[in-house]
Parts: structure tokens; C-alpha cells; sequence
């Protein structure tokens, strides 16, 4: 992993990293603003996937806000979390609020081993996320991509076409390929091609995602992300 002096999992890492990334030129975007406007010479879309903790996901919303950006924040129906709890609900409203997309992140590998049809899987999934927030959900990201490589080979593309046509006008994997954006992801926390702000300035196109349960005020250990969000009820 490439790490420069300075690059951590910590708000302020993330916050100066954005500044630098609108001092550089880049359009700091939504994925779905790329469908509504040709995207600029320089941008960077925010994404983000709700694995664990909408609160923690929350905090990382108000960062952006406060910075006048905006990003999306793809949910899960079927996680560890419940989007209906009212305090998650208040939370992703409050995001939706303050100018953020929601999207639908959704556990295709979970509904192929139960042997369930996933398409009828995301639709379900796609309303009852629409109906807790009485919003329209557009877009959708997949949970555990490479394992889902693994698992589908060369099937997945055609899996993920078949998604699309639940009633929804992008996939992140699609925006991707479509625009020829390059992906830039702290998945496990770990940034396989180097932290986000190494590519500031050397990639003009990016699609960032970003999981707000990996970032704090410190740097801190997994194992202890895990007990503060355990023991502080923020799951
Ligand atoms: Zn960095
Ligand atoms: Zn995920």
C-alpha cells in the first residue's frame, strides 16, 4: 500500500484532502449529477457505502455539508443496521437534507447463495428503502464485489444489467465504466492503489468510495472502531 507522510483514516485527513481536491480544479459531485450534466474535465464523484453505521456515516455527511460539497451515501435494507430505527431514519433524512443522494447498497452475494432471484430481491429491497424515506432511489452499489468476481465470473456483468432494469437509472459500476472514471476505494480500510489525495492532481476523473465507518477523529485500529461502535451503540 502506497502511504504518504500525513495520509490517515481521520476527519481532518478527509477533510483537507476534499479542500485540496476543489483547490485543484475538481467538480466535487454526486453519481447522480454525472447523469445529469456532461461531467466536468476534472472530477471527482463521492460515494460512500453504509456497511456498518448510519450515525457514523452521518458524521461524515455534516464534514461535506459544512465544506458546501455534496456526495452519495449508498444504504443497506438487509445489514447490520435498520433503516426504519427511527434515529437512522431521522439521520438519512437529515443527509437528504443537506443536499446528499441516497442510493441502494444491496448484498447480491447474500440473495445467490439463499438461491433467491435477485432482481425480485432489489426491487423489494428498492421500495421498502423508498418507503422508509419517501424518497426515489436511483442508484445502487453492490456489497463485497470481489468475492461476487469470485462467485459469478463472467456473469456479473450480465447479473448487474439485469439489476439495472429494477428501476434504476445507474449502477456505481456502470458510471464507471461509462464514463472511464478511475476507482479510487478504502474497502477493508485499505487503499490498494494509495489514499485518495495520491491521485489528486495526476487523475482527472475519479469515483471515490469512501466508508465512513473506517474514519474518526484518530487514527485508530479496526478492532477498536468495532468496540467504540459496539459499546456506543452507534451501529
Ligand atoms: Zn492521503
Ligand atoms: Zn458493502
Amino acid at each position: 500500500m502506497r502511504v504518504v507522510k500525513g495520509c490517515s483514516f481521520t476527519y481532518e485527513h478527509y477533510k483537507q484532502t476534499l479542500l485540496r481536491a476543489v483547490k485543484e480544479g475538481y467538480a466535487v459531485i454526486r453519481a447522480l449529477d454525472l447523469l445529469e450534466e456532461e461531467p466536468n474535465d476534472k472530477v471527482l464523484v463521492l460515494t460512500h457505502d453504509i456497511d456498518l453505521s448510519v450515525q457514523k456515516a452521518l458524521r461524515m455527511a455534516k464534514i461535506e455539508y459544512d465544506l458546501g460539497l455534496r456526495s452519495t451515501f449508498f444504504v443497506r435494507v438487509s445489514g447490520l443496521y435498520n433503516v426504519f430505527d427511527v434515529e437512522n431514519k431521522e439521520a438519512l433524512r437529515q443527509m437528504v437534507e443537506w443536499g446528499h443522494e441516497i442510493g441502494l447498497h444491496f448484498p447480491l452475494e447474500f440473495y445467490l447463495r439463499e438461491g433467491c432471484d435477485p432482481y425480485d430481491a432489489i426491487r423489494i429491497e428498492k421500495e421498502l428503502l423508498e418507503t422508509a424515506l419517501s424518497i426515489e432511489i436511483l442508484g445502487f452499489s453492490l456489497h463485497s464485489t470481489g468475492r461476487l468476481q469470485r462467485m459469478c465470473g463472467d456473469k456479473l456483468p450480465e447479473i448487474r444489467d439485469v439489476l439495472l432494469k429494477a428501476g434504476f437509472r445507474y449502477s456505481r459500476h456502470h458510471l464507471v465504466k461509462r464514463y472511464g472514471l478511475k476507482f479510487v476505494s478504502d474497502s477493508n480500510r485499505y487503499w490498494r492503489d494509495g489514499c485518495l489525495c495520491l491521485h489528486l492532481g495526476a487523475e482527472p476523473r475519479i469515483l471515490a468510495l469512501i466508508h465512513p465507518f473506517w474514519w474518526d477523529e484518530e487514527d485508530l485500529p479496526i478492532i477498536t472502531l468495532i468496540e467504540r461502535a459496539i459499546r456506543g451503540n452507534v451501529i
